[in-house]
C-alpha cells in the first residue's frame, strides 16, 4: 500500500504505533495491564502501549492514504467504540504518539541506527 509520511511516499503494509490512554474524567494517564503478545507490548511502566500492525488486512485501517490517516482511524477506533446513542463512552481517551512505517527500507534503516551505523 502506498502511505504517504513526512518525507514522502512508502509501500508498506506494516506499521507500528505507539499510544497512550487517559480516564475520560480525571484525565490522569490509564496504565495497560494486558500480557505482552509478539505484536502488542507496554512499556515498562505500563503507560505506553506499541503494537504492529498489517494496515492491509485490518479493517479499521480501511482507505488510509497518509500517516495522518492511521492517527485518525486508531484514535476513531478506540475513542469512539459503542455507538453514539447508547451515550455509553470508552474506559479511557487514546492518544496516538507515534506511527512507524516498517517497509523494508525503514526497517534497514532502524537496523543500521540500532548498529550505531
Ligand atoms: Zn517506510
Amino acid at each position: 500500500m502506498k502511505i504517504l509520511w513526512h518525507d514522502g511516499y512508502h509501500n508498506t503494509k506494516w506499521i507500528a504505533t505507539e499510544t497512550v490512554g487517559f480516564h475520560p474524567d480525571t484525565l490522569e494517564p490509564v496504565k495497560y495491564t494486558f500480557k505482552p503478545t509478539p505484536t502488542n507490548r507496554i512499556s515498562k511502566d505500563k503507560l505506553r502501549r506499541t503494537e504492529v500492525q498489517d494496515i492491509s488486512t485490518n479493517s479499521i485501517f480501511r482507505g488510509v492514504k497518509t500517516i495522518w490517516d492511521i492517527e485518525d482511524c486508531i484514535e476513531r477506533f478506540w475513542n469512539r467504540l459503542n455507538p453514539l446513542p447508547t451515550a455509553w463512552r470508552g474506559a479511557s481517551i487514546v492518544k496516538v504518539l507515534r506511527v512507524e512505517c516498517l517497509c523494508k527500507k525503514c526497517v534497514k534503516r532502524m537496523d543500521n541506527k540500532g548498529r550505531g551505523e
